[in-house]
Parts: C-alpha cells; sequence; structure tokens
C-alpha cells in the first residue's frame, strides 16, 4: 500500500517533465555508473560513482556541529575546475553531482554551471533560505536538479541548532517547490536534543504535506568549531533510530533515506567503500564532508581527477584503517587514533582551524557499527534501494 502511495504521489505532485529527467539523469545513468564502479572495484581502480564538490564555504548560518569553517574570506572552487572534473568523470560514467558547501547558493556560477551540463544530474544540498520564487523557477526550468533541504526538526529544535528564523524560511523554500511541483527533499541531522521529535510519523507527514519526496536521515558528529558532543546518540539510540526507521518505511509513502546500513542491517562507511569522496572548496580530495584533511588536490595531473584519486595512496590506506578498525565511523568511534593517522601521513589540514587537535580532543563514542544487533531491510523495495545506493543518495553520511 506504502508503495502505490507513493508513486501515486509522484504521478500527481511531481512535474512529469521533471520526473523522466529525474528518471534518465539520475535513475538509468546512476545504474550505469554503479555498474561501471563496481567493474573498477574488481579492477583494483579507485573513482567513487558520484562525486560531490563543495563549491564554496560561504555560508549564512552558522549552525551548532558545522564542519565547514565560514569565518574569513570564503574559497570557492573555480568553474573551470569543476568542469574539468566532470568531463574526466564523464569517461567513468559519472553523471551525478552533489553540490555543496557552505551553502551553494552564494556560489555566483551555480545556474551556469548547471546549464552547461544538461547530461547530468545534481542534487543541491541547502539550507534552505535562498529558495525564492526566482530561484525555484530557474530550478523548474533547467529540470535536472534536486533540491535537499537541510531541516533538523520543527520551529524549535531547527532554530536552536540553525538559527533563529531558519526553519519557517526553509519551509516558505518547501511550499515554493510543491507549488513549482518540483522532485525535492529534506535532510536532518538526528541529535539528542530531536531524536523523539524527528523519528515520528507526525514529523514524516509533516514534509509530505509540503511535497517532499524524500527524507534523508543523518547521524550527528561532533566536528567542528563549536562541536557540540552534547548532542551525539547513545548506542541505544543508534538502534531505536534503526528500528523506527524500518517501522516509518512500512507506512509512509516518502522514501526514507540513511546511509548507515546495507540491506543486511551491516554497517557501512561510504568513504572506506570510495563512494563520497569529497571535493573541498579549497580543491581539497578529503576523505569525506566532516574530514576537512587531504593529499590531494583537484588541479593535480593537470585535473585529471581519475588518476588523482586512483593513484592516491593516503584514500586508499585511509580506506584500510576503516576497514582494520569498524564497520561504522571512525570520527565516531576512534577520533585521536584518527588523528595520529592523518599526522603520519602529513595531511594538509584544510579546516581552517585545527583539525586534528578537535580529532584528539573528542572522546571515543558508538557509531551506527553494533555488531551482534544487525536488522536486515524487511522491505524489498528498500532492499533494492540499498543495493542500488538510492542512486547516489546513498553514497555518503
Ligand atoms: S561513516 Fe564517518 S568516516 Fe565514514 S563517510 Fe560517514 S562520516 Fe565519513
Amino acid at each position: 500500500m506504502m508503495l502505490l502511495k507513493f508513486f501515486w504521489r509522484g504521478m500527481t505532485e511531481v512535474s512529469w517533465r521533471l520526473s523522466f529527467k529525474a528518471l534518465r539523469l539520475w535513475v538509468v545513468k546512476g545504474l550505469f555508473a554503479l555498474r561501471s564502479y563496481r567493474h573498477r572495484i574488481q579492477k583494483g581502480e579507485l573513482f567513487p560513482p558520484f562525486l560531490f564538490f563543495a563549491l564554496t564555504n560561504a555560508c549564512n548560518l552558522r549552525c551548532r556541529g558545522c564542519w565547514v569553517e565560514s569565518q574569513g574570506t570564503p574559497d570557492s572552487l573555480k568553474l573551470n575546475d569543476i568542469e574539468k572534473a566532470m568531463e574526466v568523470a564523464a569517461k567513468q560514467k559519472v553523471f551525478f553531482h552533489t553540490l555543496l558547501g557552505g551553502e551553494p547558493f552564494l556560489y555566483p556560477q551555480l545556474w551556469e554551471l548547471i546549464a552547461k551540463h544538461p547530461e547530468c544530474y545534481f542534487q543541491i544540498i541547502t539550507n534552505g533560505q535562498f529558495l525564492d520564487a526566482q530561484n525555484v523557477r530557474t530550478i523548474r526550468r533547467l529540470g535536472n536538479i534536486s533540491p535537499l533541504i537541510s531541516i533538523d526538526g520543527f520551529a524549535h529544535s531547527n532554530d536552536s541548532r540553525r538559527g533563529s528564523g531558519s526553519f519557517r524560511q526553509a519551509v516558505e523554500g518547501c511550499r515554493e517547490l510543491q507549488k513549482q511541483r518540483i522532485l525535492y527533499g529534506v535532510a536532518t541531522v538526528v541529535t539528542q536534543e530531536n531524536f523523539e521529535e524527528v523519528l515520528t510519523e507526525e514529523y514524516v507527514q509533516n514534509f509530505i504535506d509540503l511535497g517532499a519526496m524524500y527524507l534523508w536521515f543523518y547521524v550527528f558528529r561532533p566536528v567542528g568549531k563549536n562541536p557540540s558532543p552534547e548532542l551525539c546518540l547513545s548506542s541505544e539510540e543508534l538502534l531505536e533510530l534503526r528500528c523506527r526507521l524500518l517501522e516509518l518505511r512500512r507506512k509512509m509513502p516518502i522514501i526514507l533515506i540513511d546511509t548507515y546500513w546495507n540491506a543486511a542491517g551491516e554497517a557501512v562507511c561510504p568513504a572506506a567503500k570510495g563512494l563520497g569522496f569529497h571535493i573541498g572548496a579549497k580543491g581539497s580530495i578529503d576523505p569525506c564532508p566532516p574530514l576537512s584533511v587531504c593529499r590531494e588536490f583537484l588541479t593535480d595531473h593537470d585535473g585529471d581527477l581519475f588518476k588523482t584519486i586512483n593513484e592516491s595512496a593516503f584514500l586508499r590506506e585511509f580506506q584500510k584503517f576503516v576497514n582494520d578498525r569498524t564497520k561504522g565511523c571512525v570520527i565516531l568511534e576512534h577520533p585521536k587514533e584518527l588523528a595520529r593517522f592523518f599526522e603520519v601521513w602529513n595531511a594538509y589540514d584544510v579546516s581552517g582551524r585545527f583539525f586534528c587537535e578537535e580529532l584528539k580532543a573528542s572522546e571515543s563514542r558508538s557509531s551506527h557499527h553494533l555488531p551482534g544487533k544487525e536488522i536486515p531491510e524487511d522491505f524489498w523495495f528498500y532492499r533494492l534501494l540499498k543495493k542500488m545506493l538510492f542512486f547516489g543518495m546513498g553514497a555518503y553520511g
């Protein structure tokens, strides 16, 4: 029944032109990207099926626990460098790109970049403060975009983490997207503060009523200048989160995304699988978005990103470092060892702060790797989506 309702929503709430574009550019091309990625793995090659570009670290918000340093003169990627990387990626059948920041709507060439690449599909991870009528009409006109709006609870919980008034502004953005029948989603970071609020039918239904077609749940990581470790979840809460997700998935006509467990319920670290390398606003090739360190840059090897990533001993050793310790998140479980690993590798700190010192000051805690408590997906549709990594939306978390 859930599936019928979901597909009916897709048929009646999202523009058919945009749905067909998403089917062709995101889903079908995503299948080929995944097949090509698995072939590369078999050949011992390292290059992800999807790319993440932090266009700029400029942002108008200062969320608690954000890993992006937005003080001072912002860094932004050069359009030519991004396009060169996308050209190289296309040869590896990679056409799905996530644009994040900072706040990607503060990147002056955002529309130029997307308009020049109608063969690609773009997910824009945004704080939802710039989704006015004009920007939303542009999203609809271009058609190869799915915005993902960061909202962390209802007004009080959201604003206590993201800033006063940000919830109201983001919800106005949702309504504008709904009016224009755009395929969009909401991303919620689950914390100690909003746990009982966001993992409920009421919360999920709220965004169904606002026209969202997917809701992505992240687990909080204590990183950045204001790491707020008090917001972290305990192992009992992580297990509860898993159980509630499975329950909501059977009922709610919306795609509920997590990137922490595979179809068998085993923990996954997308970076350890070479899925979610992050291109930082300084052009750094980071292991994953919250880890602001690197050994390579976008412009290395004349911008041949395949050569740079595939030949990166640092990224391969990072994968081994994770796989030798956990299936979960080393940021949560082994922050001090992780700092030592980065120091041994003389990794460049591109955080704009003292990243390794922050890791050393962080306590070891539970992550989503809960050995012996694995709960497999109990709904065939989600087993399929998990195997397909949500066609790119399951590639970092
Ligand atoms: S699980 Fe942790 S280390 Fe792995 S990709 Fe996610 S945030 Fe990064």
